[in-house]
């Protein structure tokens, strides 16, 4: 069996490349290294190249020839998107219509999608489910969103064009041996964020609001730790390669946190005391965003294993100390 993975140097990428690599599938990565790092590729061969970039990309498909590809390949920084959005409907939206096509002239069936709980916008009903309406509240969201909307069209017109679409919540923590993690230069997340404080990295720690309609004040999100997160899309290839339709699937554990209780978790974790702020309130950030998450343990068999903030922490803090 063949993968082609897009963005499989990326953060979450290079976390499925090490489990499919563990099943012992033939696998190839296809990254343009913008933020991805060669060394995180633990398995296959790595290709670099961009989706932008349709010869190259054709004929590393047909060359390879997946039986099955899993794209992750996109930009993912939510107010860069608000500030650039062209480059992200060309990157998210139009970049993913390159690999489509070129997989429908190379036959190959079968996709696993990288989308977000940002599609949600924000959710009326908490937890949210996948029947909530799409009302994305930013470039990023909607980017993933037109990508949706096109692989329905394509399962609807395509008798065996099989789909699955993973919107995903929180995601953190690295690899428990320490090999991969998060390695953006700027992080936005709360948790990395937080880490790079108690490293001395950043001075302090700042609260976006603490006057939410939530109990302690603070936003609060579902956590899911990256290795749940490939596992989850391990699951969906075997679905979609053993019959399954063309599905979309929350990952998120179904319960969250709030920003205080991870700062408090993060102090515990490393032992500092790191300075935190009460700032005001980032712009677009719902006070609460939790996964309903019993689609995917039915029909996937999903079953976590780290549910648990503090090793979604632990594991973040070895690699954050790893990295400086
Ligand atoms: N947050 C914060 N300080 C930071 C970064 C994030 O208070 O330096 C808050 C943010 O407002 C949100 C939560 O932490 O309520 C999670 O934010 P993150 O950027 O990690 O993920 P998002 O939920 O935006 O995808």
């Amino acid at each position: 069996m063949r993968i082609l993975v897009t963005g499989g140097a990326g953060y979450i990428g290079s976390h499925v490349v090490k489990l499919l690599g563990a099943k012992n599938l033939e696998i190839l990565t296809y990254d343009n290294l913008s933020t991805g790092n060669h060394w995180a590729v633990l398995n296959g061969q790595l290709i670099v190249g961009d989706l932008a970039d349709k010869d190259t990309l054709k004929k590393t498909v047909f060359d390879f020839k997946p039986d099955a590809v899993m794209h992750f390949a996109a930009s993912i920084v939510v107010s860069e998107s608000v500030r650039k959005p062209l480059k992200y409907y060309r990157n998210n939206t139009a970049n993913t219509l390159n690999l489509l096509e070129i997989m429908k002239e190379c036959n190959i069936k079968t996709f696993i999608f990288s989308s977000t709980a940002a599609v949600y916008g924000i959710p009326v009903n908490m937890p949210v489910d996948e029947d909530a309406p799409m009302m994305p509240i930013n470039p990023y969201g909607t980017s993933k969103i037109m990508t949706e909307l096109i692989l329905k069209d394509i399962a609807s017109a395509t008798n065996d064009f099989k789909y699955a679409s993973l919107r995903y919540f929180n995601v953190a923590g690295a690899d428990k041996d320490c090999r991969i993690g998060q390695a953006y230069k700027e992080s936005t997340h709360l948790i990395t964020r937080a880490l790079k404080t108690a490293k001395g990295e950043m001075q302090k720690l700042q609260i976006y609001g603490t006057d939410y309609s939530t109990p302690d004040g603070t936003c609060i999100r579902d956590y899911i730790h990256v290795d749940d997160l490939a596992d989850a899309h391990l699951l969906a290839l075997q679905y979609l390669l053993e019959g399954g339709k063309s599905d979309v699937f929350n990952c998120g554990y179904g319960h969250g946190y709030s920003v205080r209780e991870v700062i408090d978790m993060a102090k515990k974790v490393t032992g500092i005391n790191f300075k935190v702020e009460e700032a005001k309130q980032r712009e677009g950030d719902p006070p609460v965003l939790i996964a309903k998450s019993s689609k995917i343990k039915k029909i996937l068999n999903w079953n976590p294993e780290h549910d648990d903030l503090e090793y979604i922490i632990k594991t973040a803090w070895e690699w954050e100390k790893k990295l400086s």
